[in-house]
């Protein structure tokens, strides 16, 4: 019975929040995306809609969807923020219609992020919350520059602070119990108001020679660190022209930055790439130049539609099925081999009968991506050429095959055309047959932000694996200054898509994301670090 009744209130329970919705105020850290919880990250794939504001970078924007709909509560235009309690009313509208709703904030939400305000608006209307802590900057920050916020030789305690003015312009910070405290203080939105926090220091007896720091955009490519000394360090912040987020830390802990610095030594710390791909292919490159300190900003430009039912591909398997002379199998990209394999699962198709016909089956890739993806089906292709080229694929084919032999191609609905007149020329029966088509999206939000980044120079390099990843790119970007962009391009045909953009181009030795990511060092990396 207890039990019964329980399930009716559970029932209920999913009832009502159907109707009514659900939000999750969520931390989402101090920038690098790999600060991001578990549980924030899987939230982002699968909320309806992210409310976020301004500390949510760009490599953070990049993991939201295409499809999910997101509302920017950072700034209005004039740079006026937008009212708390408009965020609140916009949290209840969404929830009311019964939405998935992310709140997402920098950081984590209850450290000066108005967390509370937000769910005492919720619990006003009834409507049912999660709170997702995140990693604060307070921490955070400090630990990317160098500075564990606590040490056993040094301090016993830390103290976060804002030092945000009060409408009359005057901090509410008690500086004399501050001093007294003799641990590590950790101001935050405190830029501003630094002259007056470092002299109300020293007012309260603080010696000038404490090392302090001013910690810009921490965890990012973008950090900058400022060690000096409460008497100096205005005039040194001053100097490297620091300018908000940032946070002031004061306290022994800061003169170890010297000795414990780490983030910007990695062999690509401080570089930020732009990473353009098909949203099918795995990040393999992504995650290799991650691992050697950079920022990624991951953006599909392009996503691939698989053609389904596919009845000319199954004619066409049929056809080749029976064939009595030499036959070919012809595969363009690693996305093509994972739609053909889906595709014959889906026609109910045994690889037997597409390999095993009336005569054997060879089989072509067009690079070692591409290979590499065949194998993960048990098929190691016979013609591989040295260099990823479409134009290349078709001539080491010819060069293996005997006129007369039919060449079934597998490959996207627009592929290059450089692939067949070698094989014609030969005399090959050549069946070209599309497995998917390419679209183009780009989600505005993160437009704008790329878009942004690449006027300010903030974008070392942009990648691209293929020509039609250079005109996705660029059809999202539209008008905007291509000849300042890097691009490290996998091969040829793909550096004469960027350079009709006017890009500057470099081009990976091999067709490989080893080979990439071994170019961007070269280009990027600090001398005298090995990899
Ligand atoms: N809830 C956030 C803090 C919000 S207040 C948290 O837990 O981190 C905003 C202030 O946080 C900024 O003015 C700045 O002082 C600090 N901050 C946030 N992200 C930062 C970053 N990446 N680098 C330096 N300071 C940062």
């Amino acid at each position: 019975m207890m039990t019964e009744n329980h399930n009716i209130s559970d029932n209920k329970a999913a009832e009502d929040m159907k109707m009514t919705g659900k939000v999750w105020l969520a931390g989402a850290g101090p920038g690098d995306a790999g600060l991001l919880t578990v549980r924030a990250a899987e939230l982002i794939g699968t909320a309806d809609v992210i409310v976020y504001d301004a500390l949510i970078s760009a490599e953070l924007l990049s993991r939201i969807p295409h499809e999910t709909e997101t509302i920017y509560v950072g700034k209005h235009a004039g740079n006026h923020p937008v009212p708390q309690e408009e965020i609140n009313q916009i949290l209840v509208r969404e929830a009311k219609k019964g939405k998935k709703v992310l709140r997402l904030k920098g950081g984590d939400p209850f450290v000066f992020g108005r967390g509370g305000e937000e769910l005492e608006a919720l619990i006003g209307e009834g409507i049912p919350f999660e709170v997702v802590p995140g990693i604060t900057s307070s921490v955070a920050v400090p630990a990317y520059a160098g500075i564990p916020v606590t040490h056993r030789d040094f301090t016993s305690s830390f103290h976060v602070i804002t030092g945000h003015a009060r409408k009359d312009g005057t901090l509410n910070i008690d500086f004399e119990s501050l001093v007294r405290l003799n641990g590590t203080l950790v101001f935050l939105m405190s830029v501003s108001s630094m002259e007056r926090i470092l002299g109300g220091l020293m007012d309260a007896g603080m010696s000038p020679d404490m090392p302090a720091a001013v910690l810009e955009r921490g965890t990012t490519a973008r950090q900058r660190r400022v060690t000096a000394t409460v008497g100096t360090l205005k005039e040194e912040s001053e100097r490297a022209g620091i300018r908000t987020p940032a946070i002031i830390l004061v306290g022994k802990v800061c003169a170890l930055s010297k000795e414990l610095h780490w983030a910007e030594d990695r062999p690509l710390g401080g570089r930020q790439f732009l990473l353009t791909r098909p949203r099918r292919n795995s990040s393999v490159l992504a995650g290799m130049l991650k691992d050697l300190g950079a920022q990624v900003i991951e953006m599909p430009a392009i996503h691939t539609e698989p053609i389904s039912p596919n009845e000319p591909l199954q004619e066409a398997l049929v056809r080749s099925g029976s064939e009595e002379r030499g036959r070919w199998l012809v595969f363009t990209s690693p996305v093509g081999v994972s739609v053909f394999f889906d595709e014959l699962k889906e026609m109910k198709m045994d690889l037997r009968s597409v390999l095993c016909g009336k005569s054997p089956v060879r089989i072509g890739a067009i690079g070692s991506a591409t290979a590499a993806a065949l194998e993960e089906h048990g098929l190691i292709a016979d013609v591989v050429p040295g260099t990823y080229s479409a134009g290349e694929l078709g001539r080491a084919i010819a060069g293996k095959a005997e006129p007369g032999e039919h060449v079934l191609i597998v490959r996207a609905e627009k592929g290059s055309e450089e692939l067949l007149p070698p094989l014609e020329e030969k005399g090959l029966d050549v069946c070209d047959i599309p497995l998917y088509r390419t679209v183009y999206e780009v989600s505005p939000v993160l437009r704008r932000e790329v878009a942004h980044m690449l006027e300010n120079g903030e974008i070392d390099a942009v990648t691209f694996t293929s020509g039609s990843t250079v005109r996705g790119f660029a059809r999202a970007m539209g008008e905007t200054d291509y000849s300042r962009i890097c691009a490290v391009c996998i091969g040829e045909q793909t550096a004469r898509a960027a350079k009709e953009y006017g890009m500057h181009i470099e081009i990976a030795e091999e067709a490989s994301m080893d080979s990439m990511t071994e170019k961007i060092t070269e280009l990027f990396g600090r001398s005298g670090q090995s990899i």
